[in-house]
């Protein structure tokens, strides 16, 4: 008799497990009888195995981005997508599959048996290879990007590290950083191209394979988009080149003003999108002490979210330090054995990186909370909520930012820091709108778009659309290469929308909290705590917003921003 609790505990007694010591286990749950008397028992065992692939998934995935250099690390990682990965994935199918079948609806199950019903819709043995490749092809998008460095005053930097650079006043040496910058992009060109027409047959096949007519339709299951259709999208996009354009537009000239230049340039922005922060461009010293002050924030705003930063603290679990070889970026992910989320980023000592630190944190805080549900088939809310959590964390973080609470800034430099979080706002928006835009056509255009030149020009006329209030000619082929540093269209395919969708959310709590904050922080809370066992819709009023596409609601929540920045600039 097989006995689950005898399984182990500790990832370091099941890091290197093989499928063979997984497979009785599953083998078990699928030959169990199944029905209303052990049902619960049955679904707490599964989610044990769950957790478990899942834990080795997490910890192996932070090994190869800690270093993507790593030669014995990216095989461990290679090897378990190739031995554990896809039987894992095969076995929790057939599980979904007899659960489907058996009629039964646990309580907290509708919208968990929803997507995996549409999870079952798509599945293919046939795609499993593809989909560990498609990782493959993602760590390899990584290494390159990860590679990128210049030398600049006889030191060797990242292109994060640049960014501090890019920061300073003087107009004339950001333009000598941002074109070295671009100069060494651009030496990837042709490898981010090869990689591009790899991961577009790729998809191409995984769509076929599964009997879809495109990759977006296949890709819409594979994420369980239930809430939402590709018209929404566009609905989206419109409403941003109505609403949130003008309105980024008007941001970027007060920005040329406060620089005193009469056209802004990529130079004069950060990540070539949002004006440069208002507030110092450093925070703080060491990654120490900006986990004190991020801590300490925290702990103003709510006990338990100062509690839970604590414990990660305590834990280990806070990887912030930027280091060549590292891969870019900034993610928070959680091991669910453990029950310990894990944030890595790259803190170069800028103000954006509290802002991302804050950002990664509400990931977190949100893990902590639906880690409390019993089955791991509840605890996956979609991105689309996901992105709330940690978006509203952000901005209801930013009354407690400042030194008297133990924060980072003087009042009137917490004021500035406020207004660039709600001036990047508005240009966020219709930089969503080119990704997600860009996305859709590329996916629904397979031919077409397995051309790099002509995702070159698509991303142009996109770009030209919604970002008009900067002037980018001669760097025609900077411009037209944005696509190459948006690490998601080659790692995770549509996963954009989410940004704009939760940013509106976000928007929304925060607006919720200017009038009750108790109230609010606890809705907040309240929606952290389902998990994913309510639909988009019913997540985003639990916490006090609407889920919406419309224009309207974006005007609604514009016009609050814009509001607020004049308030700020009194
Ligand atoms: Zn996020």
């Amino acid at each position: 008799m097989l006995d689950f609790y005898s399984l182990p505990k500790s990832p370091d007694r099941f890091m290197d497990w093989s499928w063979h010591e997984f497979e009785p286990f599953y083998q078990n749950l699928n030959e169990r009888p199944l029905n209303e008397g052990n049902i619960a028992a049955w679904l707490a065992d599964w989610t044990s195995l769950i957790d478990m692939v899942s834990e080795i998934q997490a910890r192996l995935t932070v090994e190869v981005t800690r270093d993507t250099n790593d030669k014995e690390a990216e095989r461990r990682y290679n090897d378990f997508l190739d031995r554990i990965f896809q039987k894992s994935h095969t076995a929790n199918h057939r599980l979904k599959t007899r659960l489907i079948s058996s009629g039964l609806e646990p309580q907290g199950f509708i919208i968990p048996l929803r997507k995996m019903k549409v999870e079952a819709g798509i599945f293919q043995e046939a795609n499993l290879p593809l989909l560990s490749e498609e990782r493959k092809l993602a760590s390899r998008y990584n290494k390159i990007t990860g590679s990128q460095t210049v030398t600049w005053d006889d030191k060797q930097l990242t292109l994060q590290q640049l960014r501090l650079v890019l920061h300073t006043p003087e107009r004339a040496t950001r333009e000598r950083a941002w074109r070295l910058a671009a100069e060494r992009t651009l030496e990837d060109r042709a490898d981010i191209n090869n990689l591009w027409v790899e991961f577009m047959a790729l998809r191409f096949r995984l769509a076929r394979n599964a009997g879809c007519q495109d990759y977006r339709h296949y890709r819409w299951s594979q994420m369980t988009r239930l809430d939402y259709s590709p018209q929404d999208c566009i609905e989206f996009q419109n409403a941003v080149e109505e609403i949130a354009v003008p309105a980024a537009t008007r941001v970027y000239r007060n920005c040329a003003e406060r620089l005193g230049v009469t056209t802004l340039r990529p130079w004069d922005l950060d990540a070539d999108l949002f004006p440069v922060p208002l507030s110092p461009p450093t925070a703080y010293g060491t990654t120490h002490e900006l986990q004190i002050k991020v801590r300490n924030t925290f702990s103003k705003l709510d006990a338990e979210f100062g509690e839970y930063f604590s414990i990660m603290s305590h834990e280990g679990c806070l990887d912030l330090d930027n280091n060549v070889g590292k891969a870019p970026g900034a993610y928070c992910t959680s091991f669910p054995i453990t029950r310990m989320p894990y944030i890595f980023m790259n803190a170069v000592g800028l103000s954006e990186d509290v802002r991302t630190l804050l950002h990664e944190s509400g990931h977190a805080f949100h893990n902590f909370k639906r880690f409390d549900l019993p089955y791991a088939q509840q605890r996956i809310p979609g991105l689309e909520f996901a992105e709330v959590a940690s978006m509203s964390t952000e901005l209801l973080s930013s009354p407690f930012i400042t030194t008297a609470n133990g924060g980072f800034y003087s009042p009137p430099d917490a004021d500035k820091f406020l207004k660039t979080h709600l001036e990047r706002i508005l240009t966020f928006w219709p930089y969503m709108a080119v990704v997600d835009a860009f996305q859709h056509w590329a996916y629904t255009h397979h031919e077409e778009a397995s051309s790099p030149d002509n995702c070159d020009s698509k991303w142009h006329q996109l770009w030209k659309r919604y970002i008009p209030g900067v002037d980018w000619s001669g760097l025609k082929h900077s411009a037209e290469t944005g696509w190459h540093r948006k690490p998601h269209i080659f790692r995770y395919p549509f996963y954009y929308i989410e940004y704009g969708l939760a940013q509106l959310g976000a928007v929304q709590v925060w607006r919720n909290a200017q009038e009750d904050p108790e109230r609010s922080l606890n809705q907040f809370k309240g929606a952290l705590c389902l998990g994913g066992t309510a639909s988009l819709p019913d997540l985003y009023k639990t916490a006090g917003a609407k889920f919406a596409f419309d224009s309207q609601t974006l005007e609604d929540a514009v016009r609050f921003i814009e509001n607020e920045i004049k308030k700020l600039a009194q």
